[in-house]
């Protein structure tokens, strides 16, 4: 599903690539390891809202395992 699918030429790769950050765009799933603080989000590169720590866990929601 989130696999890049084959035989795609540069103009489609980076389209997808457009796609694929629209798709993070305010879902980035952030849970902070230090205060346990949780928030969604645009980026993977911000410190914790709650406590300033930058012990923080980023995942794309999209990305979340199956079960
Ligand atoms: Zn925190």
């Amino acid at each position: 599903m989130t696999e890049i699918p084959r035989e795609l030429n540069d103009d489609e790769l980076k389209e997808w690539q457009v796609r694929l950050n629209e798709a993070n765009r305010n879902n980035i799933f952030c849970h902070c390891r230090h205060c346990g603080e949780e928030w969604v989000d645009s980026f993977t590169d911000i410190p914790c809202k709650s406590c300033g720590s930058r012990n923080v866990e980023y995942i794309a929601c999209w990305q979340f395992p199956d079960g």
